[in-house]
């Protein structure tokens, strides 16, 4: 199984990420670890410089980024013999109404898919409420792209799938979520990956709900989420398309494999 989008680095994670990371090791073929700020990525790069199935990402979250823009991007090339991709990074039109600060957005945005162009890295893709323009700003770019816990509208999905080189990332949320087991059911395997965006998105409310909370790893803080509980969606996501897990699980690890360069 590999997680495509875990913070690890997230403040919530500061007494539990080692015990985290070790536990990665022995449930996970990876885990690409993302960053969303300056020292979320600082930290995320020495994490997985000490763990062999972790691989960082470096990226800027375009609401929650912060003001460090071209560090991050001095930091990426400093890096990149270690980063597997550029990202959170994109548009998110949900919290920002404003038409001059999604202007802005967009220029910051378009400087990262010229910096993961430039280093010829993948692009982790945050585009929550601003799939479509997010989607026009990706199109012409000669990288593979992420579309990260993809939530959009499932008309934009064949325009994504018309890219060979472009996926959709289904999160943990499609076990709450009917709008995303539509998704779900739409994606090809072929071009979905898995990720559970921990420490949001835990499913102990689904797993609740079913009397499974039991199934849920012990000594780990339910409320959050952690990179073995794709299990759980890769079950789902089997239920929803009458195929076996270890299908779901062998093809969306394949995918992250490739798009991440992944020698594991
Ligand atoms: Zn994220």
């Amino acid at each position: 199984m590999i997680d495509i989008h875990a913070h690890l680095c997230f403040r919530d994670f500061a007494e539990s990420r080692e015990s985290i990371a070790d536990e990665c090791e022995k449930e996970m073929q990876a885990v690409i670890v993302t960053s969303a700020r300056l020292e979320e990525g600082i930290c995320a790069l020495d994490l997985c410089s000490r763990h062999e199935k972790l691989f960082p990402t470096i990226g800027f979250h375009p609401v929650e980024g912060g003001t460090e823009v071209r560090r991050i991007m001095e930091l990426a090339r400093e890096r990149q013999d270690e980063i597997v991709g550029i990202g959170e990074v994109g548009l998110d039109y949900h919290w920002v109404r404003d038409e001059a600060k999604r202007r802005q957005q967009k220029e910051v945005f378009s400087g990262f898919i010229e910096l993961a162009e430039e280093l010829k890295k993948p692009l982790v893709l945050h585009c929550w409420d601003a799939e479509e323009d997010a989607f026009e700003m990706v199109r012409n770019a000669n990288v593979p792209v992420i579309f990260h816990s993809y939530t959009g509208p499932k008309e934009l999905v064949p325009g994504i799938l018309e890219h060979d080189n472009f996926y959709i990332s289904i999160s943990t949320h499609v076990l709450l979520s009917k709008h995303l087991r539509k998704l779900a059911k739409l994606v090809p395997l072929e071009r979905m990956t898995l990720e559970t965006d921990a420490p949001f998105l835990s499913p102990y409310k689904y797993m609740q709900a079913k009397g499974a909370v039991g199934k849920l790893k012990p000594g780990f803080d339910p409320e959050k989420n952690y990179p073995w509980n794709i299990q759980f969606s890769a079950e789902k996501i089997a239920e929803l398309k009458g195929v076996d897990t270890a299908d779901v699980i062998a093809k969306t690890s394949a995918n992250a494999r490739l798009v991440f360069g992944l020698r594991i």
